[in-house]
């Protein structure tokens, strides 16, 4: 007997469940509450310009560009090197950080300073084991307390709307982006003496700084893979928000999803959730007793609004992306630098995001008030005016972010350990687990997950 797989949400990782089951000819039916696929490494189109939420490059390791490339042709992508900076004061630095870019572009007494606090933190690492309780400790035991002023802590702050000494220790060590900077002194060093001597080879490169971006965006990609599972007769059901799972003993027996104003249900023999894990435990009947519902509740997730501009000039900015600390968004990218194909002739993208909390009062901030705000501060930077903008609007994501504050590995705990007592439900990717994943992460997820469930058929 095939027995049916229904698979929860139709981002990255749902695709790739999908794909990988119906490639071995299993029933699958993906549930996704929007009328589109992607989640969160989606699109919007609009007057024949494509802006992701967000730039979205795979970051792939030999044998995800293996699966990648089986999926689309290799003339359809454009490869790149990483090339983002990011702003201190007044001066721009690479990022990750790159020890010699460092080394050239501060003071002396900047520099002395580094070196003093680092010197003096690896000796105290020696003498005295400082105890890693924060995000904060970790960074300032290893790398001294100015670079983490510099660097760090600002910055991280804005985006995860946490100081990080409210931030999980471990979650740096998961690799929270800045936090590249051990590998990076490392890598950079080595790197640098390796341009200077020959010729780079990028095929060398190490995989996390080439990017692989689909000259259509990586919506091209989740398309072409959507297409293989419709051609394995595997079903998407899109504009279908899942509203309760139904358990029976240890075991999801059936899942009823709301489509066009009414309620269906689907039974099931096996389930993938790719839905933020906290969303999933509410829509578990029977309902689950106060300590999951409290562990779920404190599970949070940093917000992104998304203040998309169409500009009528090209190469508007130094880097394809600019990371910033004293401007409302904390980012910035030029997309016409992915591809040149996102943009009719002439005009570019600039996508900025802005991370916030859905309880601060910028999160239902007036679309032409925030477009205005981001205008401005691109004015004053120099950057564009305001008579460049042809096209501006918003897009709003809830689940950017996984926040990672001191308590959630024990309340992310609770919710595995009692999801791991369902026996045919399985959680993955970057919302199903609440873990800090790129999409290369949850390709291979989803794969493994795929496979787990072939080999329990
Ligand atoms: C600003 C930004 C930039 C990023 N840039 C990169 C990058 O350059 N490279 C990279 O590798 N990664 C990047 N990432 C990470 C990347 O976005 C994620 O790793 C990836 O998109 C996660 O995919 P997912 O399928 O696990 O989750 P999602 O894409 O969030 O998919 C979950 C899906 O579930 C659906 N859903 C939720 N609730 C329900 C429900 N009740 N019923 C039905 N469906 C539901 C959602 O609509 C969604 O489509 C970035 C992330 C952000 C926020």
């Amino acid at each position: 007997m095939n027995r049916r797989i229904i698979i929860l949400g139709a981002g990255i990782t749902g695709l790739s469940v999908a794909y990988k089951l119906a490639e071995k000819g299993k029933k699958v039916v993906v549930l996704e509450r929007e009328p589109c696929i992607g989640g969160l490494a989606g699109h919007i189109e609009r007057n024949g310009c494509f802006i992701d939420y967000g730039p979205h490059t795979f970051f792939l390791d030999e044998e995800m560009q293996e699966e990648f490339y089986r999926i689309i042709d290799r003339k359809e992508v454009n490869t790149f090197k990483a090339n983002a900076l990011i702003k201190y004061d007044d001066q721009y630095y690479s990022y990750p950080l790159d020890a010699i870019d460092i080394l050239i572009k501060s003071s002396p007494f900047v520099l002395f300073k580094f070196l003093l606090d680092y010197i003096l933190a690896k000796a105290k690492m020696i003498t005295k084991r400082p105890i890693d309780d924060s995000a904060e400790s970790w960074i300032i035991n290893r790398f001294g307390k100015a670079l983490y002023k510099m660097y760090f802590e600002k910055y991280t702050e804005k985006v995860w709307g946490l100081h990080p000494k409210y931030i999980a220790a471990s979650f740096v060590e998961e690799g929270i982006p800045l936090l590249n900077l051990r590998k990076t002194f490392k890598t950079s060093i080595v790197e640098a003496t390796k341009r200077l001597l020959k010729k780079e080879d990028t095929t060398k490169f190490p995989y996390i700084f080439l990017g692989h971006y689909p000259k259509k965006g990586p919506m091209a990609y989740f398309n072409k893979l959507a297409n293989e599972i419709h051609s394995k007769n595997g079903l998407i059901y899109l504009s279908s928000q899942v509203r309760s799972i139904h358990i029976d003993g240890h075991k999801v027996v059936k899942i009823s999803f709301e489509k066009d104003a009414d309620i269906k249900t689907v039974e099931s023999d096996f389930v993938v959730s790719t839905i933020p894990i906290n969303d999933l435990v509410k829509l578990i009947i029977p309902r689950v007793d106060s300590k999951i519902l409290n562990a779920s509740n404190s599970l949070k997730f940093r917000a992104v609004i998304f203040v998309d501009l169409i500009v009528k000039k090209q190469d508007v900015l130094e880097a394809r992306m600019i990371y910033v600390r004293n401007k409302t968004f904390n980012r910035i990218t030029e997309m016409n630098k992915f591809s040149k194909d996102l943009f009719p002739e002439g005009l570019t993208g600039l996508c900025t995001e802005i991370a916030c909390d859905k309880d601060q009062e910028i999160w239902n901030a007036d679309e032409k008030e925030l477009c205005n705000r981001v205008i401005k501060e691109l004015e004053e930077e120099g950057i564009i005016t305001k008579d460049d903008v042809v096209d501006a609007f918003v897009t709003r994501k809830e689940n950017g972010y996984p926040v990672a504050d001191l308590h959630y590995e024990r309340n992310r705990k609770l919710l595995y350990d009692y999801i791991g007592s369902i026996e045919n439900l399985f959680i993955t990717g970057r919302q199903g687990l609440f873990r800090y994943l790129h999409m290369d992460q949850c390709m291979k997820m989803g794969m493994k997950v795929a496979k787990d469930i072939i080999t329990n058929i």
